[in-house]
């Protein structure tokens, strides 16, 4: 037996032993990145740290990508928008703040984002998005409508169980509440969504969109009383994005605004 041959077997014998430990780690992927990555390191001379730096390296970035495809598809996203789609030549006054919410530094503030605006300005589309980055720092993230969150509250609230879902929505480092006054709340539903935003107030985040200026809402909720109470605890500490314009639905279709938003557009300034 050559040297060289010999040396290439006790190689590959080498090989079949990180994959037997690449296994045992529940790391499988090991096996792959360290075969590759062995040839590269043997041409460019790197050092057995450089080596273990670059398959611990690659391993690392592999998990961290499937605990974020993980935690998006949990968080029940109508569909996956990323702030790379979004244009913000066609909402130049948003492009500032989302931008700054992008590092996700207010999740770990606990602050919330409140994006006010009219049909088919991209309400759903950044609190989506925003979502999708918050997954990929790695926070947990919970998507629903409004009626959905109240249906959900509910149904705990009639287990006898409201106190544990709000404890476990708390580990939620983001929950996102859609198309807030799309209907109006019954008084039980506003109860049950000012306990959501009550226990959520400076433990973790929320994201609300809604249609309506935060004026009317005293009207979505029923009552002045838990609408300025759950506004104050809402925008206490938050950013307020108002989008504005015509729907981007819209934009090529020669129809500037649907004639009934065109009333609201003032309101929501
Ligand atoms: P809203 O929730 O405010 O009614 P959406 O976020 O659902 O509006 O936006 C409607 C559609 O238009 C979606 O498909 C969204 O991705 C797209 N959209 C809206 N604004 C923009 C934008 N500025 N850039 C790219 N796509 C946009
Ligand atoms: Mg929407």
């Amino acid at each position: 037996m050559s040297a060289k041959t010999s040396a290439s077997t006790s190689a590959a014998e080498t090989l079949k032993t990180i994959t037997h430990l690449a296994a045992a780690l529940k790391a499988p992927r090991i096996t792959e990145s360290a075969a590759r990555l062995a040839d590269h390191a043997r041409d460019a001379g790197w050092t057995h740290e450089d080596y273990l730096a670059a398959v611990l390296d690659r391993e690392v970035a592999a998990r961290n990508a499937s605990g974020a495809q993980l935690r998006i598809r949990a968080a029940g996203m109508p569909a996956v928008k990323t702030l790379e789609d979004f244009d913000f030549d066609h909402q130049p006054g948003a492009r500032s703040t989302v931008h700054a919410l992008a590092s996700g530094a207010y999740l770990t503030e606990h602050r919330n984002v409140v994006l006010l605006g009219p049909p088919g300005t991209g309400k759903t589309h950044l609190a989506t998005a925003l979502g999708v980055a918050a997954a990929r720092q790695g926070h947990r993230v919970l998507f629903a409508t409004a009626t959905d969150w109240v249906a959900r509250l509910a149904e705990a609230h009639t287990r006898g169980r409201l106190p544990t879902e709000l404890t476990r929505l708390r580990r939620y480092g983001l929950v996102i509440v859609d198309e807030v006054g799309y209907l109006p709340f019954e008084q039980e539903a506003a109860n049950l969504f000012f306990q959501l935003v009550s226990s959520r107030y400076e433990h973790a985040s929320l994201i609300l969109t809604s249609n309506l200026p935060l004026s009317s809402w005293a009207g979505v909720f029923g009552d002045q009383v838990i609408a300025a109470a759950m506004i104050d605890r809402i925008v206490h500490h938050a950013d307020v994005i108002a989008l504005k314009g015509a729907s981007y639905r819209l934009r090529d279709r020669g129809i500037d605004t649907l004639p009934s938003i065109k009333a609201e557009q003032g309101s929501i300034d």
